[in-house]
């Protein structure tokens, strides 16, 4: 499962392929607002994604204001913060006048060549990376149509990078995305045996929650297996976090996991007295930000709870009307339904 050797790209503080280990993304998911609340806030929520095992953050940047309050952003940030850019070359050089660690943007869809020249320039200038990004619902419109859409998607990949090719300039990351999994599967090998570029994966409008990390991991757990793929994004239309925890789920699924909190939670019978479902759902983003290599077991009866969860470091279970907390398979603490956070709280402090 050795990695294809590609090309290291440094984002910031985190580098992309060169054997580096796979990084996770997300997108942030509103329009950015400017002011120093509203800065305050981000950073808040940034520092939070940071503890969940995002790497990089990107932010879609429509015009020259959005530029500007994410430049301020990443003044602060603790983690690399890209711009995505579409159409406007100016976008991207007032981007490049901040602190930005990589730009999304495809020289197709900027225009006249001088544009793309000048953005190449001050890119290389400031050791700014450009990820291109290819859709398949955005092919131009001479590959649209084609029988083979996984070969014209990267067709239409190999183009762009054609572009900066001609200009001399190698720091790239591609990313060919399809809202499909076996379309993504035969993207992204096409492109893998033929290029030593680092690739960006993900599968693109993969829908809400729960289909989209199916078909997210349906195609990037053979990929990742496989050595293909150094950054990934798990799109949903959920949230940023889902999105982390569903890209950390994924790279653990492919054997490149990098530990922290390895949660097991039953998932509730008529025979529960304790509802996991609950319990899970309030703890599962503090337990997962704590760092710990640790497995923690969430049951909801003693039929298979201290059984099921016999390797964990910590577990809570129901047992009748009573509710127990276990380490190792041993019952550590019976407590009440009520104490159940408390406890449990204080028994994670001890981990
Ligand atoms: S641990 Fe108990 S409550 Fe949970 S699924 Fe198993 S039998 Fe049902």
């Amino acid at each position: 499962m050795a990695n294809r050797e590609t090309r290291a790209v440094k984002v910031g503080g985190v580098i992309i392929g060169g054997g580096f280990p796979v990084s996770v993304q997300t997108m942030w998911k509103e329009p950015l607002a400017a002011g120093e609340a509203a800065r305050a806030a981000a950073l808040r929520r940034i520092g939070s994604l940071k503890e969940l095992g995002c790497d990089i953050l990107r932010f879609a940047v429509p015009d020259l204001a959005s530029a500007e309050a994410l430049g301020e952003l990443a003044r602060e940030s603790p983690m690399p913060l890209v711009a995505d850019i579409h159409f406007d070359w100016r976008i991207a050089l007032r981007c490049l006048d901040y602190p930005l660690a990589k730009i999304r943007l495809n020289p197709g869809n900027i225009g006249a060549r001088y544009k793309v020249e000048e953005v190449v320039a001050k890119a290389r200038g400031k050791g700014v990376p450009i990820r291109i990004g290819v859709n398949g619902g955005s092919l131009p419109e001479d590959l649209r149509g084609r029988p083979d859409r996984a070969a014209a998607i990267v067709e239409a990949a190999e183009r762009e990078i054609a572009i900066f090719d001609e200009l001399g300039f190698g720091d790239v990351i591609v990313s060919m995305k399809s809202s499909d999994a076996a379309e993504t599967l035969a993207i992204n090998r096409a492109f893998a045996s033929r290029h030593g570029i680092a690739l960006h994966l993900g599968v693109t409008e993969a829908g809400p929650l729960v289909q989209g990390v199916a078909r997210n991991a349906a195609a990037l757990v053979p990929l990742l297996s496989e050595g293909i793929g150094e950054t990934i994004r798990v799109s949903l239309s959920d949230s940023m976090e889902n999105e982390v925890l569903a890209g950390r789920e994924i790279l653990s699924c492919a054997g490149l996991g990098r530990g922290g909190v390895k949660l097991i939670s039953c998932p509730r019978c008529g025979r529960a007295s304790f509802d996991t479902h609950a319990f899970t759902a309030r703890w599962a983003n503090r337990l997962y930000a704590l760092g710990a290599d640790a497995t923690i077991a969430v049951m909801g009866c003693v039929v298979n709870g201290p059984g099921e969860g016999r390797h964990a470091d910590l577990g809570i279970t129901g047992a009748g009307d009573k509710v127990v907390i276990f380490r190792k398979g041993e019952i550590a603490r019976t407590i009440r339904p009520e104490e159940a956070d408390t406890v449990f709280e204080e028994e994670l402090n001890k981990l």
